[in-house]
This record gives structure tokens, sequence and C-alpha cells, in this order.
């Protein structure tokens, strides 16, 4: 490291707060700070602001039905359709620029662009096909697809007739994915025969078809053909159907839009279940689309002329509301990756950035501290100056990887929106507008305008600033989940129970619970510091899990730490923390000193890890989360529950062997 970078690289490391880089401001979708108090006293018909994002074919009555609470209804008496809001509204003007442009994971395969024009076809003449297989007006589709194209034409299509799709993330399992069926009563399954994933043609089907077998009910399904001459040759049974074929059957078809009623089940996504059974949450039409499209301007500042990127899979909501619904309701360039970061080189993201100048990259922490890890030396080998905004989302970012992602990515140029939301929350929640606010790394900001966000003790009483508490929202909002699907009961004992008094028809006596955990500071931004079991009691004083990572990751040489309570005769329970170290660090005595004092330092004696395990890896969902419930039955050398969702099962033995071997 020269000099000069090694200054910068200090300065960076005692910065706290940073204030929106110019250049972005002056050309930024949101930049008047008014907008929070307007919000606030024009609450809820502020909300008109995102509806207005929307073409409607019958408007809206009432803005916000709150008579039943928590069934919030959302522009209640409004019509519209998503595929036109996504599509059709968009031809006249921008029908020959690109809507979506796929990169499939072989370097030397053609990317395969659409443009509004070409994707309205496409999903028009798909919809001519579910129809035609029987497919009607509010019946479940089931998708089990990975990155390729026809995910966004299957879900479009469906939306264009009024059917709602249920997404099963292609990774998940055949029972996974007959659970999902079976509990939406869905009948018809869009799949497809395979994909790559890091150079091999993985055979999807098969899985497909083993789900299909533990389906209660008959299934018709559609066959995407991804692979090709690659494919594993599998036969179509009776009822299933080569997706090409239906299409080109209904070549030049067109379908009108369905009119929906604003409050219609637009789709349902069952969450990972990382915490329990999958739930499956239900989104509508208006309250869902006018959420996604707000937040996608406000807080991504999407603009029809951006090119911007995403690099979530479809098969989680970041995907449905940030890939698809959010950007195509603006009419903006939505890039879709099929691969991975590392594939075929470390470089992968930093050249698809540079060859289609992309505009706004929106990614993971789990994905910017392997960036870390790997090293500069990848994103530096490109042009990166095309880039205007980065975002996070998924998990708490500690400030160094913040920083690092603002540098080396961003080249201090670039505001980063940390975002905080969950399935359940439809779109963004809590984020800086960064065309507004100043950014801290490590805290996701304030809550957007209109919302009412509070930091509450288990008695429901506001905390003071800096310590931690139960993140709760106190106003509905209209990106919100409704319910369960068909699950009303759960749906209040999940989200509502917790805080609000349940038999009030009151709105104010409703809470909304996401079951994370948090803390405020003096100017209002919020620090999310994980899920509320990922809290622990150290004698009696409690500790966010996050905020132990976050200092150890401060130490130089450790690229990413996951910390869990074991239990502990004295203290209750005790820090647990298993940490991997960046390329060129040993995990040996003076490294674990160094960590136990950098969380003395950080936050004091009370939080000093009772153990430091090192490893090359952490177990991680599919989804990048970790998993701690592992991490902790291996701390209290308990029986392991259920692997098989995890995405590297085969760390788990390694990492038990390490820890047992440290005691
Ligand atoms: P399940 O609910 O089935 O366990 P999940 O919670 O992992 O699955 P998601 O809805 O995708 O499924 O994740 C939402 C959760 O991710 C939030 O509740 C929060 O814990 C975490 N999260 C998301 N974004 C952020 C962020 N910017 N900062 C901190 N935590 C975040
Ligand atoms: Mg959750």
């Amino acid at each position: 490291m020269s000099e000069e970078e090694g200054q910068l690289e200090a300065r960076l490391e005692e910065q706290e707060e940073f204030e929106p880089p110019e250049g972005f401001v002056s050309q930024a979708n949101v930049t008047d700070e008014g907008i929070y108090d307007e919000f606030e006293e024009n609450w809820p018909d502020c909300w008109t602001a995102a509806a207005d994002l929307l073409d409607w074919d019958e408007e809206y009555d009432q803005v916000l039905d709150d008579s039943n609470p928590p069934f919030y209804e959302w522009f209640t008496g409004g019509k519209l359709n998503v595929s036109d809001n996504c599509l059709d509204r968009h031809l006249e003007e921008r029908g020959d620029e690109v809507a979506i442009e796929w990169i499939g994971e072989p370097t030397d395969e053609d990317n395969r662009t659409f443009t509004y024009e070409e994707l309205h076809r496409e999903v028009n003449e798909f919809a001519a096909a579910l129809r035609d297989l029987g497919v009607e007006e509010d019946d479940v589709v089931t998708m089990y697809m990975p990155m390729v194209p026809e995910l966004p034409v299957a879900m479009l299509a469906c939306a264009r007739i009024g059917a709602p799709h249920s997404v099963v993330f292609a990774g998940f399992s055949a029972e996974a994915l007959a659970t999902r069926m079976n509990s939406a009563d869905s009948e018809f399954l869009v799949t497809c025969d395979g994909y790559y994933r890091r150079g091999d043609a993985l055979d999807h089907f098969e899985k497909a078809n083993e789900g299909l077998d533990g389906v209660d009910h008959d299934a018709t399904t559609v066959v995407v053909d991804r692979l090709g001459d690659e494919g594993h040759g599998h036969d179509l049974a009776e009822n299933q159907h080569d997706y090409a074929e239906l299409v080109a059957d209904n070549e030049g078809a067109e379908i009108d839009p369905v009119e929906r009623d604003a409050e219609d089940m637009l789709f349902l996504m069952y969450t990972s279940g990382t915490t329990g059974k999958p739930k499956g949450v239900k989104h509508t039409t208006a309250g869902y689309l006018a959420w996604t499209a707000w937040t996608s301007q406000a807080v991504l500042d999407i603009k029809p002329d951006d090119t911007y990127w995403c690099s979530a899979d479809i098969g989680w909501i970041t995907g449905h509301s940030y890939i698809v619904y959010g950007p195509l309701a603006l009419g903006t360039t939505s890039v879709m990756y099929e691969g991975t970061p590392d594939h075929p080189e470390r470089d992968r993201l930093w050249e698809i950035v540079e060859e289609y100048e992309v505009d706004q990259l929106y990614t993971a922490p789990t994905a910017i501290r392997a960036f870390m890890k790997w090293g500069k030396q990848f994103p530096e080998e490109h042009d990166l100056s095309s880039l205007r905004l980065l975002g996070t989302v998924g998990e708490p970012i500690n400030p160094r990887a913040w920083k690092w992602y603002y540098q080396h990515i961003g080249n201090e140029e670039c505001p980063v929106v940390d975002t905080w939301w969950q399935t359940e929350t439809g779109g963004m929640m809590v984020t800086t507008l960064p065309g507004v606010k100043q950014m801290k790394p490590g805290s996701a900001g304030p809550p957007l305008p209109g919302l009412d966000v509070r930091i509450v003790d288990t008695e429901g009483e506001e905390v003071e600033p800096g310590r931690a508490g139960y993140l709760t929202v106190n106003k509905p909002w209209p990106g919100m989940l409704r319910t369960l699907y068909q699950n009303d009961e759960r749906f209040v004992e999940e989200y509502w129970a917790e805080y609000s008094d349940v038999d009030s028809d009151d709105p104010d006596d409703w809470v909304y619970f996401p079951e994370d955990g948090a803390k405020i500071d003096e100017d209002g931004y919020i620090t999310v510091l994980g899920r509320v079991d990922d809290v622990l009691n150290v004698s009696g004083h409690r500790l966010g899990t996050m905020e132990i990572e976050s200092a150890i990751v401060g130490v130089e040489g450790v690229a990413e730490a996951a910390v869990v309570g074991g239990d502990h005769e004295m203290k209750g329970e005790a820090v647990y923390a298993y940490v991997i170290l960046e390329d060129g660090f040993d995990g040996d005595e003076e490294m674990r000193s160094r960590i136990v004092e950098g969380v003395e330092d950080a936050i004091g004696p009370i939080a000093r890890p009772e153990a430091v395990v090192f490893t090359p890896e952490l177990p991680k969902t599919r989804s990048g989360k970790i998993m701690r419930r592992l991490l902790e039955q291996i701390a209290n050398d308990e029986e392991l529950g259920d692997t098989t969702t995890l995405r590297n099962p085969e760390i788990v033995k390694d990492i038990q062997q390490k820890a047992r071997s440290d005691d």
C-alpha cells in the first residue's frame, strides 16, 4: 500500500459520517429534506405520491382503510394491472429500450436482451399459453426456476391474467417445492431443464419431478429448455409441456390485462424458514407495486435511462421487488445475471459493471465481505466509473465492509444505501434517502418518510438512544403483507400479538413486530442488530451478536465473523466467535488475543469472547445468511439440527472438530 493510500484508509477508518456526494445530489430524484415532515403531516394521504407512479384503470376511493386492524387495505376501490404497469404503458415512449438485459453464466454465450416491446410480446404469448392450459384468475402458479429470463416473463404473464405466482428458489429441495405447492393448492408449475453453476450444467428437472411426486394433487407443468444440447435428456410426461412450443403456438397473441382490484393477491412468497415453518406471505396488487416503484425511485434513484443491477436471485423477495417489479414499473433497464461472482474469475461482477455501464448496484453484505476477502485488485482491473449509487440488503453490514464498498467499488463518489426490510414488508423500510441524508456506516439510517419505527423494550416502551431493543413499526404502510396465506390467525400471532392489544379495533393499538433487535442514536438512525434470537444475554447484559461481530471484523486480518451464545454456568451465556481470516493471515495465539482485545476495546470486557474458532467458511443458507443456530449447537456441543438448507453443509463437521480441539 502506498503512503497516500495508507493515509486514506486511516482517515476512512475514523470517519463515522459521510455526506451524500455532491455529484450525486445534484441529479438525485429526491433532494428535499422537507419530505419527512410533509409525509408525517399528511399521513396516510402522503402515499398518493406512490400511487401516482402507477397507471390506474379506475381511481381508488380511499388511500387507507384501517377499519379492521391489522387487516389494512390500501387504495381501496382502485383497479389496475401490474403487467400493464410494467410493460404496456412504456411501449409508446420506450418500446425499443431494453427492459431486461440477461447475462448467462457461460462467457461465450450470447446475452439475451429484451426490449419493452419484446418482453411485452413474450409475456402476452405466454399468458395466452397459460390460459390454454387452464389457468384461471386467482389460480396460484408455482415457479421453480433459476435466473433465466423466462422467470420474469412467467411472473408478468401471471400478473396479466390475474393468477398469483409463488416462486420457489431453485436452490431449494424437491421437498420444499412439494410443501409449498401443497400449501398453496397450486395446480400449475413452471420450471426448467437445468442451469449453469460454476461451469457445470446442473439438472434441475429431476429435482422438480421429485418434488411433483410429493404434491398431493395433479399439476400441469411447463418446462423451459435452458441447457439445449447440454441438457440431461428428460422426456416430458403427458401433462408436461415445452415452454418454447407453447409460446410458438401462441405467436402474436394479445391478452388484455385483467383489471385487478387494488387488494387482489399479486403473489405469495414463502419465507426461507430459517426461523421455523415456512410462512406464505401474501402481497397484493396496488400497495405492493406502489411501494416497490416509490422506493426504487426514492432510494435506488432509478431513472428510465439507467442500467440498474440488483444481483439478488429472483427466488427471494429482493429479486421480486427490485429486479422485476419496482424497476420495470419505472421503465428502466434491469440487468439479470445467471451466475456467481467468482466464475470464471473473481472479477466477473466488475467486468459486467464495466461492459454494461451499470449505474446502480444493489447487493448483499455477504457478497461484499467476499469481495473484500478476495482483495481490491479485482475491481481495480475495471472501469467502474459508470456507478452512481450502491446498495446493500439482507443482513447488517459492519462499518469496515461498508467503507470498503464505498471506497473500492464506489470510489467515494456513490452514496451507499443500507436498506433494512423483509419479505413481509414488501420493500425497503429503514434506509437513508441518498440525496438527502448523511450516511453512517453500520447504521441503516432513519425510517423512510411516512413510517413510524420505534425501538422498544419488552414492555413496548421506547428505549434510550444507544440501548438495544426491539424494532417495531407503529403505522401501516402500502407494501405490507396482508396476511399469511389462509392463516389469518398465525399472521396476527407472528407479527402483531407481541406489542398490540389484539382485541382492539383502534389502529393505534396495533404494532407490527418484525422480530429484529435494533438500537437508535440521537439522530434517529437505526442500527439493526439482527434477529431477536441473535441477541445474547451475558451476565444480564443484552449484547447484539452484530455489535460483537463488527468489533471482530474491525481487527486487521479478519474477513468475517459470526458470534453466538454458548451456555455458561456463571454468565448465563458466553460469547463464542467463529472467525474467517483474510488471505495471508494465520489463526494463531497472537491473532486470538488481538481479537479479544478488539472486542474489549470496542464494547467492553463484558463481551470478551470465551472461545475463538478459526474456520475457512461459515455455514450459510442459500440466501447467504449465516446459520447461527448451527454454530450455537456446536458451541453447546449439542446434536446438530437440519443442515439440508445449507449451501455448504460439509463445513459443519470441520468447524465442530476445530471447536472441540480448542476446548
Ligand atoms: P425467515 O423469516 O424465514 O427466517 P429471513 O428473515 O431470512 O427468513 P428475509 O425476509 O429475506 O428472510 O430477510 C429479512 C431479514 O433480514 C430481516 O428481518 C433482518 O433480520 C435481515 N435484514 C435485511 N436487511 C437488513 C439490513 N439492511 N440490515 C440488517 N438486517 C437486515
Ligand atoms: Mg424473517
